[in-house]
């Protein structure tokens, strides 16, 4: 017995095909088999689960091709094409290092700042290693007021990666008038503002850029609030430096 299979079609086509297969099925064994009622009852429930079974996948090829339109998925970035490591480094005092109150998710940080800001330009922070350092002299920049940066460069010179970019995290209430500093792969940026355009603000910097008066720019100090983009240029250099940093590896 042949039965002709057919593309999938609406599911009142797909009944009045088993309908007209079952009609068939019928006409043919009350004509050949009359007097064999045992036999006959036998192919009939195999018959009957066959259509149960035939009905079921033609009614799952329908359904599986119409999710599957429905759940093409296009992801909003190509793989980012600079790519650069990133060293977390949380600053303590001797007195805070047995009971550090730092509690930063670095995986949603790094995907924060790739995905708000980094991505978009194909470049790509990467999570590096994560460490603490007691450092008095960073740890209570109070003491250092006026002169931050200079502080912040000559306290991290022992510690931080050449082949990363290296953050420094520090409590914002040791700090009085800095939100961040950056400059030569360091960051220093206080725990308050980490979820902020502060941070790709001193990135930037780290990398080698200076302030931009644009618009939006991420290196504009007017408005943090309306910061989100690298122009061309900035972008160019911020690759660029990746591909020094990367070579000390
Ligand atoms: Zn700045």
């Amino acid at each position: 017995m042949m039965t002709k299979t057919t593309k999938p079609t609406p599911n009142s086509t797909i009944f009045n095909s088993i309908l007209q297969i079952n009609n068939l099925f019928n006409n043919f064994f009350s004509k050949t088999l009359v007097n064999e009622n045992d036999i006959k009852y036998i192919f009939k429930t195999i018959y009957q689960r066959l259509l149960f079974i035939v009905s079921i996948l033609l009614l799952l090829s329908c359904t599986t091709g119409d999710d599957l339109d429905a759940v093409d998925i296009e992801s909003e970035f190509s793989a980012p094409e600079k790519i650069v490591k990133v060293n977390i480094i949380y600053v303590e005092s001797s007195e805070t290092l047995d009971k550090s109150s730092y509690t930063l998710n670095e995986a949603e940080f790094i995907n924060y700042l790739n995905g708000e800001y980094f991505h978009r330009f194909g470049i790509g922070l990467e999570l590096g290693e994560s460490k603490s350092l007691v450092n008095e002299e960073l740890y209570d920049l109070r003491d250092n007021e006026g002169s931050e940066p200079s502080t912040f460069l000559m306290q991290s010179r022992e510690s931080y990666d050449k082949s990363k970019v290296n953050i420094y995290i520090v409590k914002r209430c040791n700090i009085r008038a800095i939100a961040g500093i950056g400059r030569d792969q360091r960051v220093l940026i206080t725990d308050e503002n980490l979820f902020t355009s502060t941070t790709p603000h001193e990135i930037g910097h780290a990398l080698g850029l200076f302030h931009s008066h644009e618009a939006e720019n991420i290196m504009n100090t007017v408005n943090k609030d309306s910061r989100h983009n690298f122009n061309e240029t900035q972008e160019k250099k911020i690759k660029k430096r990746i591909d020094e940093i990367n070579l000390n590896n």
